[in-house]
C-alpha cells in the first residue's frame, strides 16, 4: 500500500510524469532563434537532404532512442493498452537517461495488429538512432522485431527478449565457471516458452549451449517434436521441440544442470531441485514471485545451488537495466545499423568479466556493505556499478565495428575516457 501511494505522489507531483524536453543550444537572442528555426535552420536541412548521415551531425537523432510499446504485455499487468503503458515507457526513458545519458521519446501505439505496428515504427526511422521495443506480447513480438530489423537501418532491440537473455547469459557463463561445468555440455531446462524464454534459449545457443540439450516446457509440459508435428505449438516453440519423451516440468528437470524459469511463480518444488545434477544452476526469474524462492532452493541440497532471480532483495538479480542503456550507448556511438548477435555476446561477456573483478568500495556501500566478491552469491555486476558503462558500451561498440555494422569507428581508449568524463 505504501509503495502504491508513494508512486502515485511521485508521478503526479508537478509537472505530471517523469520526462520533459529541454533545449541544448542558446535561445536568448533574435539571432539564436533565427539559427534554431527559420530561416537559419534551412542550412542543416539542405545538408541532410544531400547526405542523410548528416542527420547525426546536425540533429539529436544520434542520441535519441524510441521506446515503443502497444501495451500488450506490460510488466505483470498484461494487456493494459497503450495509454496505461505510458508510465512504464517514461520510466524506461528515465533509466536510459540516468544510466547512459541517452534521450528517449516514449511512443505508445494504439495498435494490436503486428503489421500496423511494423508500419508505424518503420516510418519513424528518421527521428531515431535506435528503437527499443517494449512490452509487446508473444508471439507477435518476434515477427515485429524481425521485420523491423530487416526494414530499418538503425538498431531495433526488443528488450523483454534480449535483455533477459544477455544478463542471464552473463550469469550462466560465470555460473559454469564456478560449478565447473562446460557450457556445451549443459542439459538446460526452460520453464516458459514466451518472449523471454525463446530469446534466452536462442542466446544460450549463441554462447555455446547445444540446441539438442535444451528442453523447453510451456503450460502443457515438455514441447516435444510430437506436439510440434500435431501443430499444437507455434513456430517459435517448434524451434526448441525435443525428441525426448513427453512429460511435465518435473520430468524435464530430472538430472538437468540448469533450470531457467521465465514462466510463473511457485512451479518448482525442493524435490525437483534435488533431482537435478550436482551443483545445479537455478535461474528462477518469474516476477514478482520466482518459480522457487531463493532460500527454498538453497536449502534443498547440500551442494552449491547457484541461484539467480529477478528480485533485488536476493543476490544475483537479473535486472535488464544492466543491459539496454549500455548496449544502446555503444551501438549509438558507432552509429550501428543493428544490434547483432556478436554485439549481444560481447555485452554478456563484458558483464561476466566485470563480475570477476574486485568491486570498488563505493559500490559495496551502495548495496548496504554486504561483501561482493566473485562466487555463487555474486555472478553478475550490480546495476549501480559505474564500471558497467565503461566496460559494456565499448565492448558493444568494438563488436559492432568488427562485425561490420558500424558506420563509424572509435578509438577505444579515447572513448572510455569520454565515457568516464
Ligand atoms: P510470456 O511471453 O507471457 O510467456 C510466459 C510463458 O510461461 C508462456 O510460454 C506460458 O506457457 C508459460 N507458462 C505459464 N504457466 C505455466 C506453467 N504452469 N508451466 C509452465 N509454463 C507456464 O512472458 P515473458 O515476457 O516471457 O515473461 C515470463 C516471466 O518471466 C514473467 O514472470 C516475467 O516477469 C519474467 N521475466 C523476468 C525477467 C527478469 O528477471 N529480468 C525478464 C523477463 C521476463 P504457454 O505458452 O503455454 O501459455
Ligand atoms: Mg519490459
Amino acid at each position: 500500500m505504501g509503495l502504491d501511494e508513494d508512486s502515485l505522489d511521485y508521478h503526479s507531483s508537478d509537472p505530471p510524469g517523469k520526462l520533459e524536453i529541454s533545449t541544448t543550444k542558446p535561445t536568448n537572442t533574435q539571432r539564436d532563434l533565427s539559427l534554431a528555426y527559420s530561416p537559419g535552420v534551412a542550412a542543416p536541412c539542405r545538408h541532410i537532404r544531400d547526405d542523410p548521415d548528416d542527420a547525426f551531425t546536425y540533429t539529436a537523432k544520434g542520441n535519441m532512442v524510441g521506446v515503443v510499446s502497444n501495451g500488450s504485455a506490460v510488466l505483470g499487468l498484461g494487456d493494459i493498452g497503450a495509454q496505461a503503458s505510458k508510465p512504464v515507457m517514461e520510466g524506461k526513458g528515465v533509466l536510459f537517461k540516468r544510466f547512459a545519458d541517452i534521450d528517449v521519446f516514449d511512443i505508445e501505439l494504439d495498435q494490436d495488429d503486428a503489421e500496423a505496428v511494423i508500419q508505424s515504427v518503420s516510418a519513424m526511422e528518421p527521428t531515431f538512432g535506435g528503437i527499443n521495443l517494449e512490452d509487446i506480447k508473444a508471439p507477435e513480438c518476434f515477427e515485429i522485431e524481425e521485420r523491423l530489423r530487416e526494414e530499418m537501418d538503425i538498431p531495433v532491440f526488443h528488450d523483454d527478449q534480449h535483455g533477459t537473455a544477455i544478463i542471464s547469459g552473463a550469469a550462466l557463463v560465470n555460473a559454469c565457471d564456478i560449478a565447473d561445468k562446460d557450457i556445451s555440455e549443459l542439459e538446460i531446462v526452460f520453464s516458459g516458452a514466451g518472449a523471454s524464454a525463446i530469446a534466452t534459449a536462442r542466446f544460450y545457443v549463441s554462447l555455446g549451449a547445444r540446441r539438442e540439450n535444451i528442453t523447453m516446457c510451456d503450460s502443457s509440459g515438455i514441447i516435444t517434436t510430437e506436439r510440434a508435428e500435431t501443430g499444437d505449438v507455434n513456430e517459435f516453440k517448434q524451434e526448441f521441440a525435443t525428441d525426448r519423451a513427453a512429460g511435465d516440468l518435473a520430468d524435464a528437470m530430472d538430472g538437468a544442470d540448469v533450470f531457467v524459469g521465465l514462466s510463473i511463480g511457485g512451479l518448482v518444488s525442493q524435490e525437483m531441485i534435488r533431482s537435478m545434477d550436482e551443483n545445479p544452476i537455478v535461474f528462477a526469474m518469474a516476477n514478482p514471485d520466482p518459480e522457487i524462492g531463493y532460500e527454498e532452493a538453497k536449502a534443498a541440497r547440500d551442494d552449491t545451488v547457484i541461484m539467480a532471480t529477478g528480485r533485488s532483495d536476493y543476490p544475483n538479480q537479473v535486472n535488464n537495466v544492466l543491459g539496454f542503456p549500455f548496449i544502446f550507448r555503444g551501438a549509438l556511438d558507432v552509429r550501428a545499423t543493428e544490434i547483432n548477435e556478436e554485439m549481444k555476446v560481447a555485452a554478456a561477456e563484458a558483464l561476466a568479466e566485470l563480475a570477476r573483478q574486485d568491486v570498488p568500495d563505493a559500490v559495496v556501500k551502495a548495496y548496504g556493505d554486504e561483501p561482493l566478491q566473485f562466487g555463487p552469491e555474486y555472478i553478475i555486476p550490480k546495476p549501480l556499478d559505474p564500471r558497467v558503462l565503461f566496460e559494456v558500451a565499448p565492448a558493444v561498440a568494438d563488436a559492432a565495428v568488427e562485425s561490420g555494422s558500424a558506420r563509424k569507428e572509435l578509438d577505444r581508449s579515447a572513448y572510455v575516457e569520454r565515457l568516464e568524463a
